[in-house]
């Protein structure tokens, strides 16, 4: 009897919990759910079959599923592209396909689901599905695991370029480390990426010199605007120097940015330039220009890029950049959800986000929104064309991809800051998920209950 007069108000304690959690902040998708998933494993020798299934979220529009694999993928089963005409809101529609891959590679089939609307209004939304039968002949590079030369740990990988230069040092007991840091990006445009993979400078991040063999960290910096570090180190022994930036910005008083694996590691990532063996402490070294690759620390760093452009938008419209620390927690294989968590102030991605400018960015104005307005979004799920939103989820939607855009017309980021861009990620070119112009609407945008309107308004 007294357990149950407990357990009552304790039940309902725990219900209240439960509702009470504020629903996250999360990025806007097509009205057009869709999954792709392989339903075996693949084998050599045998195809593989999978699925698609599409799910309108408004009805009567003219759904149209669409694969476009490579060239040494053959498609066994299923038409290339497939119509369902008036198809009904809330209803899934599936078809199954099955395809060969050569052994050892791992392929990709694109596939694109478009939703036509009798007003002519489109919606598309594409994935890549990976396919490898048996083990994979060339297998993508692994960060190590390192000390960061205190207790904590960072995600190395090895950068490419570099080749140190050494010069008599001008200064007794201390030498110079100089050299530049960059990232691989990746361009992109309303089709996904265009296939411009520029080397851009890794700003402000921060620049260690350690000693190679015991990874005693003998002095600290940071990158300036061009990615460029001169960092003076106080030492007396012959050993062998290494220099690695770090996704972090403790050196650049000011900027509170973090890029991390994930919320219970936390461990942040590092790219690795050249080593030097046997240095002698009277020699300044040019450890040269050291490149993140895509696959290898590109993506940590480019995400580092992307908060930093917001942080410097908001010293533009702030004096001052945020005094609050924004972390992005971002991994290749996350599949956690992309949101921002007001919590700990952190970005979440997926794995698949890295290169996803706009969606970063979008994440980084709900933290603005947070704490330098009034935001009451209930958050959850949304929809661009949904014209019939809450008002305080359209405003805060809609203030989030204005954020990001701003920020990018402001500091003259390309290459069209009215585009919101939503990649799968995948290498190459393409690889949409979605995309779509706030300023000239490819969705159908009326009026304040819509994110979209909401963002070409401010
Ligand atoms: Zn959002």
């Amino acid at each position: 009897m007294h357990l149950r007069r407990w357990l009552a108000p304790a039940l309902t304690l725990a219900l209240v919990a439960v509702f009470a959690l504020p629903a996250r902040a999360t990025p806007p998708s097509p009205p057009l759910d869709f999954t792709l998933r392989p339903l075996e494993d693949t084998r050599v020798g045998r195809p593989t079959r999978f699925e698609v299934v599409a799910t309108p979220r408004l009805s009567g529009g003219r759904l149209t599923i669409e694969l476009t694999p490579p060239p040494d993928v053959v498609l066994d089963g299923g038409a290339r592209r497939r119509v369902v005409d008036r198809a009904p809101a809330f209803v899934a529609t599936r078809f199954e396909y099955a395809a060969h891959v050569p052994p050892g590679l791992t392929r990709r089939v694109y596939v694109r689901a478009t939703l036509e609307m009798p007003d002519g209004t489109r919606y598309t939304r594409g994935e890549n599905l990976a396919l490898l039968a048996g083990a994979e002949r060339t297998p993508a590079p692994r960060a190590q695991l390192t000390s960061d030369g205190t207790s904590g740990r960072l995600l190395a990988f090895d950068g490419e370029g570099g080749a140190p230069v050494l010069a008599p040092a001008s200064a007794q007991g201390s030498w110079i480390a100089t050299g530049q840091f960059l990232y691989k990006d990746r361009e992109q445009d309303a089709t996904g990426f265009t296939g411009v993979e520029p080397d851009r400078p890794a700003r402000r991040v921060d620049v260690q010199v350690f000693d190679a063999t015991t990874l005693t960290v003998l002095a600290t910096g940071a990158t300036d605007a061009s990615g460029n570090y001169s960092i003076p180190v106080t030492d007396a022994l012959t050993r062998n120097v290494r220099v690695r930036m770090v996704a972090l910005s403790s050196a650049t008083p000011g900027l509170l940015v973090d890029v991390r694996n994930n919320a219970s590691a936390r461990i942040a990532y590092a790219v690795n330039g050249p080593q030097v063996n046997g240095h002698v402490p009277t020699a300044d070294v040019n450890f040269g220009a050291v490149t993140a690759a895509a696959g290898a620390g590109g993506e940590a760093f480019n995400v580092f890029d992307v908060l930093l452009n917001g942080c410097d938008f908001f010293f533009l419209l702030e004096g001052a950049r945020p005094n609050l620390r924004v972390t992005a927690y971002w991994e290749p294989l996350s599949v956690d959800g992309t949101y921002f968590l007001s919590s700990d102030n952190s970005v979440r991605l997926r794995g698949t986000e890295g290169y996803d400018d706009t969606v970063i960015g979008h994440e980084q104005g709900h933290f603005v929104a947070n704490h330098w307005s009034k935001d009451q979004s209930p958050g959850g799920t949304h929809y661009i064309g949904d014209n019939h939103q809450d008002l305080r989820l359209s405003w805060s939607e809609g203030f989030a991809t204005w954020y990001a855009a701003s920020a990018r017309r402001a500091l003259g980021v390309g290459p069209r800051p009215d585009l919101y861009i939503d990649t799968d990620g995948s290498p190459g070119v393409g690889n949409l998920s979605f995309s779509y112009s706030f300023e000239t609407p490819n969705v159908a945008a009326n009026g304040g209950a819509c994110e979209v309107a909401v963002t070409a308004c401010l």
